[in-house]
């Protein structure tokens, strides 16, 4: 991001990040719920750098943060050299396992691609001073909560494009100096 360019009014987080209101909700995983199929499925689907963990779809309190090329090696080494990993394998972050039927297939514990901390703002932090972390802190994304749920994601490219849409719509918006 250009140290540069500054965003002069009051624009929030929860007018950058993704997704808008009627757009496809954001793509997460569950710490416990998925089988290794359907995280496969979720990958093949879709094209982002990466997917928040929560808690469950009823309750998204965040866990942690995968990168989908971390996502993609584990899956496929998980495949190949666990053994007894089929389709309906429990994929697993959670530290401790949760209780199983021992007719269950194997679970493939993900844990630790996991990054613990993802940095997150709230939706009501000024975009500034979002910019100003992702700046210092060299971002990629941060995840956009509200009352301890996920709500939303914002990459450096979703900053880029709303510097640029404001930029078109009101050239006095952004300061270059
Ligand atoms: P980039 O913004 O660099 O292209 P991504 O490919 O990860 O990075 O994201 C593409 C778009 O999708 C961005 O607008 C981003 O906010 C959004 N996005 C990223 N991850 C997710 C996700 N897991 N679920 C829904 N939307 C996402």
């Amino acid at each position: 991001l250009e140290a540069k360019e500054e965003f002069r009014h009051k624009t929030l987080a929860t007018d950058v990040m993704q997704p808008r209101r009627g757009d496809p909700l954001l793509s997460v995983l569950t710490e416990s719920r998925m089988t290794v199929e359907e995280v496969e499925r979720l990958i093949a689907d879709t094209t982002y750098s990466g997917f928040p963990v929560v808690i469950s779809q009823q309750s998204p309190r965040l866990v942690g943060f995968v990168l989908r090329r971390d996502l993609v090696i584990s899956l496929e080494n998980a495949r190949r050299n666990q053994e007894g990993v089929v389709s309906m394998s429990p994929i697993l972050f959670t530290e401790c396992d949760p209780p199983m039927s021992p007719s269950a297939p194997p679970a493939v514990k993900l844990r630790s691609i996991l990054d613990l901390s993802p940095f997150t703002v709230t939706v009501h932090t000024p975009m500034e001073i979002v910019v100003d972390i992702f700046r210092k802190l060299g971002l990629r994304q941060c995840l956009v909560i509200q009352n301890g749920r996920l709500l939303g994601i914002i990459t450096k490219k979703d900053i880029l494009k709303h510097m640029a849409q404001m930029a078109n719509r009101d050239p006095d918006s952004i300061l270059f100096n």
